[in-house]
């Protein structure tokens, strides 16, 4: 199958080095020169926790050249839109477009490029970082879920659950895309800002007496906004899934992919997350203060993170 990975950063690499070593014809387009540059010249670097392999995949700058089978879009929330359109030339008449990114708005993005009966959204809980120009480790085990939006019936998501499933990326389809899309939000919503804000592994919320009930008025508010969109949240099912990352055995020492990107300097995708539900529910007619408050203390964040202070300076005048 040929594919192209629409933005190749941890898991456009993590994906597209899995597809190429099952023997598909695959290109990493991406917007980093060096990174582009560093995986032609040495090859892509996979690490994980049994050592380091070196894949030969090819990668290349955007725009795509020529359309593709399928078209994996793995940009941060807040890229999608510039990629989608640097990607077009990868979508012809029979392309299969995939996302599997975190957030709302992907899917909006997307459909200026591919018609719904030809969109697979989802998923992944499979752990990725990008150490360096060519270089990405991947982390432990984790699957993806998927499932088609279009409204005719189609074999198009089983056919990529098992392209995806033979290369090693455990992957099963749901007929619930927005459901479990709207399910990881619900999560990201909560558990990504609040560690984000108060600077803690994700094993430190159990510390935290009033979490069910912080969390609880969160997802009050994510879950009026998808029934808006006719989606269900369970908030009951969403607080379970939390409380079982507090475990250190789970995900619990992990820091929220918000954090990193704070610790690193690089804008998070808070406005495809509260930020959406703030400004959803705003579009709905009604509000949804909470997700406002907690988008603007991330941004608050963004703007001041180089000069907060970590310790008391002695030395200070
Ligand atoms: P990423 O940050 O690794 O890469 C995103 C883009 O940023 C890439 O185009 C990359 O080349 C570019 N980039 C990264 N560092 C750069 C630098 N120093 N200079 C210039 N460009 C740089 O993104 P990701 O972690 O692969 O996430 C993609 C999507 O998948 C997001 O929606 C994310 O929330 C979601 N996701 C990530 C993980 C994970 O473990 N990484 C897991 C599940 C879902």
């Amino acid at each position: 199958m040929k594919i192209t990975i629409a933005g190749s950063g941890a898991m456009g690499c993590r994906f597209g080095g899995a597809l190429f070593s099952a023997g598909h014809d695959v290109v990493l387009l991406d917007g980093w020169p060096e990174h582009v540059a560093a995986i032609n010249s040495g090859g892509l670097r996979i690490s994980d926790e049994t050592g380091s392999r070196v894949i030969r995949v090819p990668a290349a700058l955007f725009p795509a050249a020529d359309p593709a089978d399928l078209v994996i879009v793995f940009t941060k929330a807040t890229a999608t839109a510039s990629v989608a359109a640097s990607a077009a030339g990868a979508i012809g008449p029979s392309t299969l477009v995939l996302t599997l990114q975190n957030g709302l708005g992907n899917i909006e993005a997307l459909r200026l490029y591919v018609p719904d009966a030809r969109l697979l959204a989802g998923t992944t809980t499979l752990g990725t970082e990008l150490l360096g120009p060519g270089h990405i480790r991947a982390l432990g085990s984790g699957e993806t879920v998927l499932g088609a939006l279009g409204p005719e019936p189609s074999d198009y998501a089983e056919r990529i659950v098992l392209t995806l499933s033979a290369a090693g990326l455990p992957t099963v389809v749901t007929d619930d895309a927005l459901g479990v899309i709207w399910a990881k939000v619900a999560f990201n919503c909560v558990m990504n800002s609040l560690c984000s804000i108060a600077s803690i592994p994700v094993s430190a919320l159990a510390r935290y007496d009033g979490f069910d009930a912080l969390a609880s008025s969160i997802l009050r508010e994510v879950a009026a906004v998808a029934a808006a969109e006719g989606v269900a949240v369970d908030i009951a099912a969403a607080l379970r899934l939390m409380k079982a990352q507090f475990d250190p055995a789970a995900s619990g020492g992990h820091l929220a992919s918000m954090l990193q990107d704070l610790m690193n300097g690089r804008a998070t995708e808070i406005a495809h997350l509260n930020g959406a539900i703030a400004a959803r529910a705003a579009a709905h007619g009604f509000e949804a203060p909470l997700n406002a408050l907690i988008t603007q203390l991330i941004q608050l964040l963004e703007a001041t993170w180089p000069r907060r202070v970590s310790r008391l300076h002695s030395d200070r005048q």
